[in-house]
């Protein structure tokens, strides 16, 4: 009884220390992941590498970079445009990254950080349209947007025109490609990539003064405004260290400012 009492005691013993032998530290650091939410056509802020498959963009690299600032494992979801504010309420996301305009209507439902980047909107149209050159015009005119965006705002308070929503940006510009449309307002620098790197311009041109001082920021829920001042901070340390900079030059070509 007693010889077989010890001999359970040492086997235990020697299992036990096998097991803590394995290499893996006995207790892993919990790993914090931060959700991300995008609507991930929208270069050069979010799209898809079409080979990799992996969510690149502007956006992407800064929020991973302010993630990695902040000790967070980022994951990126992609949504719908107008399903991202209520993915964030339903918590099923933790943070907003689309190149969301911070504006009053949205901050009453979510929490902003400081502007990251400076917008406005502006127009494409065919390359022969001679009629449309600025916003006033757009006035009857058959106009597609991106739904439940602040182009798609904009073009609501346009007098006597019909107004058709899309889901993605790169729909709006297939049906003015078609003909379906005279007219695209959407946000500028993505209009202005749409014409260059992505070829628009053998169909397309940009008009117009572009429209609305817009600032993108990363929102988070109302619940959580500590999370906004924390990534303040993580971008505040992001310029400091030249992070920032460089995220910025590698999508816009130059400088900031
Ligand atoms: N900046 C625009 C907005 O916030 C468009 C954003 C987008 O389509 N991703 O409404």
């Amino acid at each position: 009884m007693r010889k077989s009492f010890w001999s359970l005691v040492i086997v235990t013993g020697l299992l036990l220390s096998l097991a803590g032998c394995g290499g893996a530290p006995a207790k892993k650091a919990e790993e914090k992941i931060l959700r991300v939410g995008t609507e991930a056509t929208f270069p050069p802020f979010e799209f898809q590498d079409e080979k990799s498959k992996e969510y690149t963009g502007f956006d992407m690299d800064l929020i991973r970079a302010v993630g990695k600032q902040m000790g967070y494992n980022v994951k990126i979801d992609n949504l719908g445009f107008d399903g991202l504010i209520p993915a964030l309420e339903a918590g099923n996301i933790d943070v907003i990254a689309s190149g969301m305009t911070i504006t009053e209507e949205r901050a009453k439902k979510v929490a902003f950080t400081k502007p990251y980047y400076d917008s406005g909107l502006t127009i494409v149209v065919g390359k022969d349209n001679n009629q449309i050159k600025d916003f006033p015009d757009l006035e009857g005119k058959r106009l597609a947007v991106q739904i439940g965006t602040t182009g798609a705002q904009e073009a609501a308070r346009v007098k006597g025109a019909k107004v058709r929503e899309f889901n993605s940006v790169g729909d709006t510009f297939l049906e003015l490609k078609n003909g379906g449309v005279d007219a695209v307002v959407n946000d500028r620098p993505v209009n202005a990539y749409f014409l260059t790197t992505g070829g628009g311009i053998a169909y397309a041109k940009e008009v117009g003064k572009p429209r609305n001082a817009e600032s993108y920021g990363f929102a988070v829920s109302k619940k959580n405004e500590k999370m906004a001042a924390e990534m303040d901070k993580a971008l505040e340390a992001l310029k400091k260290s030249g992070e920032y900079e460089k995220i910025y030059s590698k999508w816009f070509g130059k400088t900031v400012n």
